[in-house]
């Protein structure tokens, strides 16, 4: 089955956050199921620069009237076939591939992703004569359009080329890519478009719901977030959509790319171990203590924080709870970036403990391996959680996974309590209220449990066996590619 993937990033290439890491496994993951994957990205400096042995397919006019080189090569990271948009214009930018220097948003995202899924519609409609996609797979707001374009522009020559099926996956609906309504012009989709019935939201234009309301299938990143964005609370205004549409509507959980994150193979952690010879986590601990200045002490258990500093990722009761974590003897290491104030009130934290708290503020893939090497536990208490990949890798790296029971955290943590200790199913702790006296609960039972060793010992073993690959994830997929080719 050809799949054409279509993303804004790429991991190593170019990540701001989890929807690069998936990008970048599923192909890998596709492959070994026996589909025939190809990418298709946007011409960020990152992305062309990797692509090798480069042919230029065809030049194409956008439908506001830039032209554009689309080109096709191998992207030498992944070692997988890829089509790249080179558009200097749009995507020859510094820094992150949504914002500008001052963190805001690009005046002109909506053609640099209006760009994305139009390219992924003509590659529908024959455009490698070579290659064509029987499935075009969408990743967020960014390729959204995609369906769209290809609702209204079928393939050129139905004989030649069946219908080709979309699926479009939601990483996180809260980010929605909506657009003011002027710009729906740019598109060069049909006034039929701008609709309840289409993407018009609120008045607006709304990639986001072109991908819901247009594709054949569509996915989420766990199977409680399917639920949750199904409610008015987690549904960001599109909670109606999706629960016309739960027919077609799945949550498939995300997994982790045992090429990256491996402890017993890492080369970016200062001692491997794994879950039979666990030896070398207390090295990883002991040496990233004394690297940042904490108090080497084995008995103070580590919690470990690495995150987008934004308010969905209920930080704040980390903060609240810091004194109190402290008190109990244990440190935290914590690296993010984001919100400034935030970042702000975690350096004031450091500043303040310098023996318990190590904060860094920027985006270190190398530092983020060692946090998961060297922690005892992972703090992950999101308000909202589409699947969450931080607590995966916190149950790889032995570092237990304390989280708010929503999302995929809901799916992958299961809490220490006694029952669950008893029958072997606990590997975290977990708190249901969002709130702060819940989340310090937590904190209290993740100390209980590090106070009695053999027995942390014992869940810390099973946590790490867990199978998180991808082998289940990639059989789903390629089930719903098949659905959506039924349609
Ligand atoms: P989200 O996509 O909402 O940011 P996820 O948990 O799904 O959250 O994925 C986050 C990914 O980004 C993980 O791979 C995590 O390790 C990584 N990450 C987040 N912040 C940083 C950072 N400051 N430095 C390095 N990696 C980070």
């Amino acid at each position: 089955m050809n799949i054409l993937q279509v993303s804004a990033e790429i991991f190593p290439l170019l990540k701001t956050g989890g929807l690069a890491d998936i990008a970048g496994a599923l192909p890998a993951a596709l492959t070994a199921a026996g589909c025939e994957p190809r990418l298709l990205l946007p011409g960020f400096a990152p992305i062309l620069g990797d692509l090798q042995e480069v042919q230029t397919l065809c030049v194409l006019s956008t439908p506001w009237g830039d032209r554009v080189t689309l080109l096709w090569g191998r992207l030498a990271a992944l070692d997988t076939a890829a089509y790249v948009i080179d558009a200097p214009q749009l995507y020859d930018r510094p820094g992150n591939p949504y914002e500008d220097a001052r963190r805001q948003p690009y005046a002109d995202n909506h053609r640099r992703f209006a760009l994305l899924g139009w390219v992924a519609a003509q590659m529908a409609r024959g455009l490698d004569v070579d290659w064509q996609p029987q499935v075009v797979h969408c990743h967020d707001w960014h390729a959204a359009l995609a369906p769209a374009y290809m609702a209204f522009a079928p393939a050129q020559s139905p004989a030649q080329f069946p219908r080709v099926a979309t699926v479009y996956t939601v990483h996180n609906l809260a980010y929605q890519g909506v657009f003011a309504a002027h710009h729906f012009g740019d598109l060069g989709l049909p006034d039929t478009a701008f609709a309840v019935d289409g993407l018009e939201f609120h008045g607006q234009m709304s990639f986001m719901k072109a991908g819901l309301y247009y594709a054949d299938r569509i996915s989420t990143v766990s199977p409680t977030y399917a639920r949750e964005i199904q409610t008015p609370e987690q549904g960001c205004g599109l909670d109606g959509l999706l629960r016309a549409r739960a027919g077609v509507l799945s949550g498939i959980l995300n997994a982790v790319d045992d090429a990256v994150w491996n402890p017993a193979s890492d080369p970016l952690i200062a001692h491997p171990f794994d879950a039979r010879k666990p030896g070398g986590k207390a090295r990883c601990k002991a040496a990233l203590q004394e690297t940042l200045g904490l108090a080497v002490q084995t008995e103070a258990p580590l919690f470990g924080v690495v995150s987008r500093l934004t308010e969905q990722k209920g930080l704040h009761w980390v903060l609240a709870g810091l004194d109190a974590l402290i008190a109990q003897g244990g440190q935290l290491v914590l690296l993010g970036s984001g919100e400034g104030a935030m970042e702000d009130a975690f350096r004031a934290r450091a500043a303040a403990h310098p023996e318990s708290v190590s904060v860094r503020i920027g985006y270190d893939e190398s530092f983020a391996h060692s946090i998961f090497a060297a922690s005892d536990v992972t703090l992950v208490p999101s308000r909202f959680e589409p699947c969450g990949l931080t607590q995966m890798y916190g149950l790889k790296y032995g570092s237990l996974p304390l989280v708010h029971c929503v999302g995929g955290l809901a799916d992958t943590v299961v809490d220490c309590s006694l029952e669950d200790l008893a029958d072997g199913s606990a590997n975290g702790f977990v708190f249901h209220d969002f709130t702060q006296a819940a989340f310090d609960r937590a904190v209290r039972r993740a100390f209980a449990l590090f106070a009695q060793r053999p027995e942390w010992n014992r869940v810390r073993a099973r946590a790490m066996r867990q199978d998180l690959g991808w082998q289940n994830a990639a059989a789903q997929y390629v089930a719903l590619y098949q659905s959506a080719l039924s349609v």
